[in-house]
């Protein structure tokens, strides 16, 4: 049951997150210079090519939740590489003396302006590429974009500040370790038993924030999965968050230390395997772009924890009991991180359809799946409730026309986003999580 005392409490903790962001010290000049610095030095050849590609179709446009629902051309996906393009052609382009004669350099006008293009208008999904004749991997360029403008300072101030929070005191919310702890506790007086701080183990769960505060049966949930599944697991209070703010605000070494916490936990206990949350944007950050300090591959396979379910359910080491309703229609919200970054499509669908519902997929959906317009951070950004809202409109209109009075997510920004949406809306759709779903039919 998630407590919606709580849920508010936390929309208020965003919108005072600005408060708290500490300013710093940088000239206007300093701010440019840093901003193309890391332009330049992160234009690898992949996003030269990338960025020389484009034909300016538009194409594009059609696959963006942010151009569909507002049809504003400045939220067109290639609108959104323009800066890092011009960049590119005036400095590490073959013709950059050419180039310069005739494009002008960026300013930093260029850059404030565009710091609502690449945080509030994109949620780095990925849809824009699938749809591209070129290929061209605009989340990525969108990343670079995002690095840039922390190096220069002029990320949003509600990811500043909880990035700063995270890089500084190693809290997400205000949630470090006892905070898990007493989470912790909660969940054991009722009942569910949860290893915390076992010295050895062969699997390590980390949670979220917004597990620790507000979903807390999705943390409970997947406890009970690992324990019917008899596997030797723990939480470790040292290295639990997954929230990653340093790939969301675009701090690099943010993310790197961040997901070294986890890793320095995992190998500390011999873990073979390391499950996430139900967080999309941890997926990448741990999965994909997480090495170990040497830059050797990770030792320990990286699951989400509906893709976990999946497998074992498919496996058939976890069976699940009957339906109380079969005939309840449900839907599920395919989170881009997971199943378009990630390829996490068929081991969520395999999970629910063992629920023994009436399970029905979206038009389109897995890869093709339209974001719902919160990831990547995009929540936290107060001044984009409304850009979201709208782009939600599309997500909300793909789910209705399902007929399902449930949609399951597997990403706890998603949930959040999805929950605002239909509080906004008083839409009457069901919105439950995968996890939560499955322990709900365990045996016994
Ligand atoms: S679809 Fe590809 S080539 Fe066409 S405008 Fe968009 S990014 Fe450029
Ligand atoms: S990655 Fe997603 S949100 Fe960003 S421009 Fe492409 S389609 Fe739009």
């Amino acid at each position: 049951m998630i407590n919606k005392d709580v849920f508010h409490g936390f929309l208020q903790a965003i919108h005072h997150l600005p408060e708290m962001a500490q300013p710093d010290a940088l000239t206007d000049a300093e701010r440019l210079v840093r901003a193309k610095a890391v332009m330049r030095a992160k234009t690898d050849r992949g996003l030269a090519l990338d960025l020389e590609a484009c034909v300016n179709c538009g194409y594009c446009s059609e696959a963006c939740h942010f151009y569909q629902s507002t049809n504003d051309p400045k939220y067109s996906p290639s609108r959104k590489l323009d800066l890092l393009r011009r960049v590119h052609a005036r400095e590490t382009s073959a013709f950059a003396p050419l180039k310069r004669l005739f494009l002008p350099d960026i300013t930093l006008d260029d850059l404030k302006e565009w710091q609502e293009l690449v945080y509030d208008a994109c949620t780095e999904c990925g849809r824009c590429s699938m749809i591209c004749p070129m290929g061209v991997n605009t989340a990525r360029g969108v990343n670079v974009m995002r690095e840039a403008l922390f190096e220069a300072g002029l990320a949003p101030l509600e990811l500043t500040a909880v990035a700063q929070e995270q890089a500084g005191r190693g809290t997400v919310f205000g949630v470090g370790p006892d905070e898990l702890r007493q989470t912790v506790d909660l969940l054991r007086s009722q009942g569910i038993t949860i290893p915390l701080d076992e010295p050895q183990a062969d699997l390590m769960l980390v949670t979220t924030v917004i597990d620790v505060l507000l979903f807390q049966d999705a943390l409970a949930a997947t406890a009970r999965i690992l324990n019917h599944l008899g596997v030797r697991w723990t939480l470790r209070s040292a290295g639990f968050e997954a929230a990653n703010f340093g790939l969301l605000s675009g701090s690099e070494s943010l993310q790197k230390a961040a997901s070294q916490r986890l890793i320095d936990e995992a190998l500390a206990i011999g873990a073979k395997t390391v499950i996430l949350p139900e967080c999309g944007h941890a997926y990448p950050a741990l999965r994909w772009e997480a090495r170990l300090a040497d830059g050797r591959p990770l030792p320990f396979e990286v699951l989400a924890a509906s893709e976990f379910v999946g497998r074992e359910i498919t496996a058939g080491r976890l069976q699940l009991q009957p339906p109380q309703d079969p005939s309840r229609k449900i839907t599920y919200h395919d989170a881009c991180k997971l199943a378009r970054h990630g390829g996490v499509v068929d081991e969520p669908r395999a999970a629910l359809k063992a629920l023994g519902m009436d399970l029905r997929e979206t038009t389109p959906t897995a890869e093709q799946n339209w974001c719902c317009g919160g990831g990547a951070g995009v929540f936290l950004i107060n001044r984009a409730e409304g850009l979201r809202h709208q782009a939600w409109g599309i997500k909300r209109e793909q789910i209705d026309a399902t007929g399902a009075d449930t949609v399951v997510v597997s990403c706890g920004s998603c949930r959040l986003n999805v929950m605002a949406g239909a509080e906004a809306d008083a839409w009457p759709t069901t919105i439950e999580s995968v996890v939560e779903m499955v322990a709900r039919q365990l045996p016994g």
